[in-house]
């Protein structure tokens, strides 16, 4: 697609305040691939005060009538399905196959499953002598990172708009074509004018001006920690409601008994996917000392099937990552992971052969890995798994718990029951049992540092409502 030099606010498309601007790089190649204004702090206020104007109304519609916008908005996303893949292949370098399944029709079916939930929302109930009712909570500040730059964005503005609330968002700044794609089509799926505004722009400028703004009501946030915890401090402050999404460092716990082959096999390849660069992957997998030396060379074995490559190409598993910026915190982990005496089974941080130019990383697994280290504590976001060992059921619960996260994971046994008893035990949001697939209705957030709130299906409604009740 081309990129606007312009930002979406108020139903068009509107130059910005200023003349600075934001170059967009193909990761496989490092070439410039377009340019969008770097918007201010003015352009936010615009933006802002577009969508407070815009409230009164929107928060009035029937749920009917939200729904309605949010399925045409479904079948535009559906319609553009080949160009959000190419778009998110030449920003973020998403291999063409992923990028197709997950970057596109993720996104599009989280669109489509807020079209019924707007239908079928009980948003008023009667409890005793009261009228209770779920009230739109506002004007949302929604600021998105790069790893899934549309589903990152879907859900946030579909669950607003579903609740009758109107929206700004800030997108990621290495990712903001797909956004501008997004800003197309909720304009040609028929949202009033200012329900949905889009500003691009870096984070410390346009970013922090949005967390700060006094007229936005919640600040729904995904990112880094450090970023997550400025803005949740910004809300304390401003007594508002926020919603954070932040990093994580997921165990997949492969218990005695399970089938190793397949749980090793499907856990590299959730690490890999994305060249790592997922908020919930299993980047810690936990085995038992009697089969650890089994399991490591059966992930060196199906690493060995990752090899990077242009993400244009249809066979290509793994693209590069996001940036110059990123390659360097990857590498600098892996080599941190060498220096704390980790063993590299595969992988390390030199360019992959061939992959000289652009952000390539070489697939990576580091074995004698103890939970002390930092490649074991810290989030990575790039393709690094490590593969840590553990002497008994009691020592894997406090492997897994022992890290500030609590996002994700993955319990692996021949017996649901205990798999279950075990995943109870996790201080984390989601735990996928025996390779259990995404469910885009199915809350996701994080416990502990991993954040505030949850996202998708009634759960992720629910954080853009606020309660009122009437007395009779
Ligand atoms: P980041 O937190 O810096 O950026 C995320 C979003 O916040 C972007 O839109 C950015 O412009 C904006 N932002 C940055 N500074 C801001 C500020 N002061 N006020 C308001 N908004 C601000 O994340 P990043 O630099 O893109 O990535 C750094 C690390 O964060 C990654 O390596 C990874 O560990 C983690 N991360 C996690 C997730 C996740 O889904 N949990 C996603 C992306 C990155």
């Amino acid at each position: 697609m081309q990129a606007h030099d312009a930002m979406y606010i108020d139903g068009a498309w509107r130059p910005a305040r200023g003349t600075a601007s934001i170059e967009v790089r193909n990761p496989a190649d490092e070439s410039v691939v377009g340019r969008v204004p770097a918007g201010d702090a003015a352009d936010v206020d615009a933006a802002v005060h577009a969508a407070r104007a815009a409230l009164p109304g929107w928060a009035a519609t029937a749920p009917a009538e939200r729904a309605a916008r949010l399925g045409a908005l479904r079948d535009r996303l559906a319609a553009r399905r080949e160009e959000i893949a190419e778009t998110v292949t030449v920003e973020l370098g998403a291999p063409l196959k992923l990028a197709r399944t997950v970057h596109a029709d993720l996104p599009t079916a989280v669109a489509g499953s807020y079209a019924v939930i707007a239908a079928e929302y009980d948003f008023e109930e009667r409890v005793g002598n009261s009228r209770v009712f779920q009230e739109p909570v506002g004007v949302v500040g929604a600021i998105t990172p790069w790893n899934y730059p549309l589903h990152q964005v879907v859900a946030k503005a579909a669950p607003a708009l579903a609740a009758g609330c109107t929206v700004v968002l800030k997108p990621a700044e290495d990712t903001p074509l797909v956004a501008q794609l997004f800003a197309e089509a909720v304009d040609e799926a028929g949202f009033p004018p200012g329900v949905f505004n889009l500003v691009t722009g870096l984070g410390v400028e346009a970013g922090a001006a949005l967390a700060a703004h006094p007229e936005v009501d919640l600040v729904s946030f995904t990112g880094s920690t450090a970023v997550g915890r400025k803005i949740g401090a910004l809300a304390g402050e401003a007594v508002k409601p926020v919603a954070l999404e932040l990093g994580g460092k997921s165990a997949n716990v492969i218990l005695p008994g399970a089938d190793l082959a397949k749980a090793v096999k499907v856990g590299v390849a959730n690490v890999m996917s994305n060249s790592g660069q997922t908020c919930s992957a299993w980047t810690r997998m936990l085995v038992h000392s009697d089969q650890y030396e089994e399991a490591v060379r059966l992930a060196a074995e199906a690493v060995a099937r990752y090899v990077p490559g242009d993400p244009r190409a249809e066979d290509t598993r793994i693209g590069p990552v996001v940036s110059a910026a990123q390659r360097e915190r990857v590498t600098g982990y892996i080599e941190q992971g060498v220096k704390e005496g980790a063993t590299l089974v595969a992988g390390g941080p030199t360019a992959p052969e061939g992959c000289e130019r652009g952000y390539f990383v070489r697939p990576t697994v580091f074995a004698g890995v103890t939970p002390d280290m930092a490649i074991a504590q810290e989030e990575i976001f790039g393709p690094v798994l490590t593969v840590l060992e553990y002497r008994d059921v009691d020592d894997a619960v406090r492997i897994a718990n022992g890290t500030v996260y609590g996002l994700a994971g993955a319990v692996w046994s021949q017996d649901e029951d205990e798999a279950v008893a075990f995943a109870r035990r996790l201080d984390t949001g989601q735990v996928d049992i025996n390779g259990g697939r995404f469910n885009p209705l199915a809350p996701f957030g994080g416990y502990k540092h991993s954040g505030v709130g949850r996202e998708l299906g009634r759960h992720g409604l629910a954080e853009y409502l606020q309660t009122k009740s009437l007395q009779f």
